[in-house]
């Protein structure tokens, strides 16, 4: 048993009510984030509130608390529920109103945060996983971290069904990014990696994955890729909060690079655990 944030209060799970009108249950009508949690420590809180607040903004939804307030409300809430590593799932939505689809006049919007013990992904990160080209038939404000999820959705679920991990998206061919993850890869010294516009998710693991990159002398080309390229590239990479810098070994039916992870690969991830809480790893 353990214990959520409801608005600005924590409560224990089943006191968390949501109504049936609420416009994220109709709608998909919110926001959200996932943030990771090493060693009861939370990892770039600032980067996630950031975020969240700029989608809830692209949406014209007004959070209606203080960064400072939420994120020691998030605090207390890894606290109270003594978790060591995992993550803390986040969301608002517009609030209830009976349906219609523009904004109503009064509505408050729902928050709900809850937290989830994770271990990290040790075996993906160390010998790579499959991933499945898929058509990224997504909206085209993919900056937003939006509730509207039925297109990674089913992507998940064709990959999941080919045994793959992740779906890697693309548009008429130009590589976007993985259905919950940012793509990149390597050639020749070269970190490539699709700009962060309106068709990726600006993630904040590929800033610090970037960061790292910079930091150990790998060149960084923010553009984008074709799928031809991408068979070309020796390192394929997915980053995300909860996958880190998990190396693409297998696209389909063929092998990335020497079927193993790269290098570069190594050297970032690293680099990475350089950055995480220091208990966490030996
Ligand atoms: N792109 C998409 C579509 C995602 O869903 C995610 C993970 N939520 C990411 C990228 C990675 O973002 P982050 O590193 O902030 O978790």
């Amino acid at each position: 048993m353990g214990y959520s944030l409801w608005n600005d209060r924590l409560v224990l799970d089943e006191k968390v009510i949501i109504d049936s009108q609420d416009r994220g249950y109709q709608f998909g009508d919110g926001v959200y984030e996932v943030i990771k949690v090493y060693d009861g420590e939370v990892f770039t809180l600032n980067e996630h509130l950031d975020r969240f607040y700029v989608s809830a903004e692209k949406i014209k939804l007004a959070i209606p608390y203080r960064k400072d307030m939420l994120m020691q409300l998030l605090r207390d809430l890894v606290q109270k529920n003594k978790l060591a590593t995992g993550h803390i799932y986040l969301q608002i939505t517009r609030g209830t109103s009976p349906r219609q689809h523009h904004f109503p006049e009064k509505c408050t919007p729902v928050l709900i945060a809850n937290v989830k013990e994770n271990p990290r992904p040790l075996a993906n990160f160390e010998n790579g996983v499959k991933a499945t080209v898929l058509e990224d038939i997504r909206w085209l404000r993919c900056d937003i971290k939006t509730l509207n999820l039925l297109g990674p959705v089913l992507a998940k679920q064709e990959a999941y069904e080919k045994g793959c991990y992740e779906a890697i998206l693309h548009r008429d061919g130009v590589v976007t990014e993985g259905a919950s993850s940012n793509v990149h890869a390597i050639l020749d010294g070269v970190l490539y990696t699709h700009p962060a516009n309106n068709m990726i998710l600006n993630g904040i693991t590929r800033n610090v994955m970037l960061t790292c990159a910079k930091e150990m002398g790998l060149l960084v080309k923010e553009q984008a890729f074709t799928l031809e390229q991408l068979k070309t590239m020796t390192e394929v990479i997915i980053t995300s909060t909860t996958s880190e810098i998990t190396p693409v070994i297998e696209i389909d039916d063929y092998v990335v690079g020497t079927g193993k992870p790269g290098e570069w690969t190594r050297k970032l991830q690293k680099q990475f655990n350089t950055k995480i809480p220091v208990a966490i790893y030996k």
